[in-house]
């Protein structure tokens, strides 16, 4: 009879949220993943060492509801190992328990559990308090996606460059790697738009977009919109001789596309590149002062005439 009424589950990408349930007990997990498994994709761990492992590995649960009294590591600690790690911070944990004492429940929400349930359970209680936090879960990760995307491209955009870009000069820092940056800038946009109109700008720069996405071959590497008709790659782990080629591999990937430009004399529109490479021990002193170099290079590929890359002397 529950069946009929019950809650659904958020869909997303025509693909049931995950929910991972965490408990020493068998019985604990049959009832739980019973009362779940219509709507959702269940995985079940009797370990906390097992559950933060498949935790952090992806796919990552939408949820987790986990047990507190187990063998160790407890409940309370697989908590704060969970919210430790900003691999798995952001997915949401209920405690399911029969420890119901106020103070149990303090130290879980204290520990950043979303919600408590305390067994027996109410199966249309828990049922629903699921599915609200799958959802609320849901919208927080559109949200994110939304603020690090760039409206008009759907590159990332330069939050996330500026993130990213701060991370990899750490690791290049810390591992000795070497460091790129590549700034690109399309050359005579102004008169594009003044001449084809702004509708015509916008489409030039989602296809000019998608050419400098479709380049790079790491996953490491990010290609993102700075600004206006500014976009930057940042090449972790390549070296002066690689981040010239991929720089012309940018400039020129774009000049295939060959879109017409009338006002300007080659015709179609380009790019100008400016690139940098950081090495460990020479003489760039931040991430900032290696962005800058890029930007130097880029102006002297303006200078130069346009539709050029050029290269950062080393620091
Ligand atoms: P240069 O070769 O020296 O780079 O000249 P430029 O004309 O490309 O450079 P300038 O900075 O003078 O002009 C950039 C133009 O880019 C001006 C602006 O209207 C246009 N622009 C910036 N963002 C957008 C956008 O989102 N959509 C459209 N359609 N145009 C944009
Ligand atoms: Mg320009
Ligand atoms: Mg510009």
């Amino acid at each position: 009879m529950e069946k009929e009424e019950h809650p659904t589950a958020p869909e997303h990408d025509g693909t049931p949220p995950t929910i991972l349930i965490v408990d020493d007990e068998p019985t604990n997990i049959q009832a739980l993943a019973h009362l779940l498994k219509d709507d959702y994709r269940i995985r079940v761990t009797a370990a906390g060492e097992k559950a933060l492992a498949i935790a952090a590995a992806d796919p990552q649960p939408d949820l987790i509801l986990l047990d507190v009294v187990m063998p160790e590591p407890d409940g309370y600690e697989v908590c704060r190992r969970l919210k430790a790690d900003p691999r798995t911070q952001g997915i949401p944990v209920i405690f399911v328990t029969g420890r119901d004492s106020a103070a149990d429940e303090e130290r879980g929400l204290e520990l950043g559990a979303v919600d408590y349930i305390i067994k027996p359970f109410s199966p249309r209680i828990t049922r629903t308090r699921v599915r609200n936090h799958v959802e609320l879960k849901r919208k927080t990760d559109a949200l994110e996606r939304l603020s690090q995307r760039d409206g008009l491209t759907d590159l990332p955009n330069r939050r996330v460059l500026d993130q990213r870009l701060g991370e990899e000069w750490t690791r290049s820092q810390r591992g000795g790697t070497p460091l790129s940056v590549v700034m690109m800038d399309i050359d005579h946009f102004k008169p594009f738009n003044d001449h084809y109109g702004h509708g015509a700008g916008d489409d030039c720069l989602r296809r000019v977009a998608r050419a400098l996405a479709g380049v790079p071959g790491r996953t490491t590497d990010l290609v993102a919109r700075y600004g206006g008709e500014e976009f930057i790659a940042l090449l972790p782990y390549t070296d002066k001789a690689d981040a010239w080629r991929m720089a012309e591999r940018f400039r020129t990937a774009v000049a295939a596309l060959q879109l017409t430009h009338g006002h300007t004399t080659t015709g179609i529109v380009t790019l100008s590149v400016g690139v940098a490479t950081h090495n460990a021990g020479d003489g760039t002193a931040s991430a900032e002062q290696l962005q800058q170099a890029a930007d130097r290079a880029l102006y002297a590929a303006k200078q130069a005439g346009r539709n050029q890359t050029h290269q950062a002397p080393a620091p």
